[in-house]
């Protein structure tokens, strides 16, 4: 619901600000399509601007009117790389980025360099599906365990309402001096190396495309040696099923069953994939028009180590932290995925992701999982189902973490992308979540 005008201006205006970002971050490898959507909503936003008052303020607030940002108040800073205007940022090395791009947009009504700022005078109030308590209280809670990089994404599994979308760092009060390009990007809305939290889905591939999986086994000497390059485990060694293989996340069983399960129908896995948000290539998506990437990944059944590899979640494989959120969703209400919601909105449109049995039956599989060898002690009582991830970046590893609370029905997607320096697992971050959600 946005009150006192259309919905169109918030698309645009939520577009501008990540566009913006993007320009001025000068994030290289972003979107295939990007562009062309701009520049549509940029025709838009010009002839709607032209009939606007001059003068009159708009306003960005969260779910409970509390505002996030006006002329007069600029903004918290977890909700910054939400709602934030960027002006402040350092931008002059990308100059270049901004004079390439700058063409698709009308200058005389949206300057990069002023960001929001310059959408000033529409006299609109946006209410945002954010739950600046929660989000503040992550926000707070990951600063205080001192996570540098990391994002939290918390969503209502039944209404795709975005509640929280913590990314770190933040900027104001902190200031923005000496941050890296890209930093103040909600990374919620960039796509991640999933690492194990694919496991989810290829879990979901298996179970409707092998009719014996629950009966099958697979050994896990810690390596499977192929001439396409050997795969390697580094948990608990033994005989598994696909129970004990995503408890302990075992890459041997994942990619025996990936080369004999899925590799033979990679068409019929291809289509499941699709439905999941994936496809072959990063490509923009939008979430009510902020613009964001999708996920990708380049498993193709040629049983090509880069092809097993990804769907073990390493490799090329991008998922978009919002798709993994409405994939738990899919596991958890009956394969029903809700599209994801930035704006408040009576309306939520779904599509049946995946088939109700199937979810049904993963969502067994999950929990018996989850119950069986995740330890009780470090995971918060309100955690229905979760999935860890990790993922080897050239800074490090990233820890993740896919989860559903059932309790306030909430999934989550977590990133703690600083783990070696923070020492903070994701798990925390959820069991914070869990204790604020609790209480309200
Ligand atoms: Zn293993």
């Amino acid at each position: 619901m946005i009150r006192k005008t259309n919905q169109k201006k918030w698309i645009i205006l939520a577009a501008a600000i990540l566009l913006e970002a993007i320009l001025i971050t000068g994030t290289g490898r972003l979107f295939a399509g990007a562009g062309e959507a701009v520049e549509s909503l940029s025709t838009e936003a010009y002839m709607e601007w032209a009939g606007d008052i001059p003068g009159s303020t708009g306003e960005i607030v969260d779910t409970n009117g509390e505002v996030l940002w006006s002329r007069e108040f600029r903004g918290y800073g977890d909700t910054y790389s939400l709602v934030g205007e960027l002006k402040d940022v350092p931008y002059a090395e990308n100059t270049a980025a901004l004079l390439m791009e700058g063409s698709l947009l009308h200058p005389e009504q949206y300057r990069a360099a002023e960001g929001a700022d310059s959408l000033e005078g529409t006299g609109e109030t946006v209410v945002l599906t954010i739950d600046r308590g929660l989000n503040e209280d992550i926000y707070q809670y990951m600063k205080d365990r001192q996570i540098r990089s990391g994002s939290a994404l918390f969503m209502e599994a039944g209404t795709g309402k975005i509640r929280a979308a913590v990314s770190l760092p933040g900027a104001v009060p902190d200031g923005v001096e000496g941050l890296p390009e890209g930093a103040l990007l909600n990374k919620n809305f960039l796509s991640v190396t999933p690492g194990s939290t694919m496991k989810i889905v290829t879990t979901l591939l298996l179970n409707e495309l092998d009719e014996d999986l629950a009966h099958e086994k697979v050994r896990c000497d810690g390596r499977y040696e192929r001439p396409a390059g050997d795969i390697t485990c580094i948990t608990q060694r033994g005989v598994h099923d696909i129970e004990s293989a995503m408890g302990v996340s075992c890459n041997i069983y994942y990619g025996e069953q990936i080369l004999q399960v899925l590799d033979p129908q990679a068409d019929k896995s291809w289509e499941m994939l699709e439905n999941m948000g994936f496809s072959r290539e990063p490509e923009a998506k939008d979430v009510d028009g902020l613009i964001c990437q999708g996920s990708s990944t380049d498993f193709d059944g040629s049983g090509s180590f880069s092809s097993t590899w990804s769907l073990i979640g390493q490799g090329q494989t991008q998922v978009s932290p919002v798709d993994m959120c409405r994939i738990v969703s899919a596991v958890v209400h009956d394969g029903r995925a809700p599209e994801a919601h930035l704006l408040e909105t009576d309306k939520t449109a779904y599509t049946q992701m995946v088939s109700q049995e199937n979810a049904g039956e993963v969502c067994q599989i999950w929990q018996n999982a989850y119950r069986a060898y995740y330890p009780a002690e470090e995971y918060h009582r309100d955690i229905t189902v979760a999935k860890t991830g990790s993922a080897e970046h050239q800074d490090g590893v990233h820890k993740l973490l896919a989860g559903y609370i059932e309790s306030s029905d909430m999934v989550f997607f977590i990133e703690v992308a600083d783990y070696e320096t923070s020492m903070v697992d994701p798990a925390e971050v959820a069991g914070e979540a869990c204790r604020y959600l609790e209480q309200k």
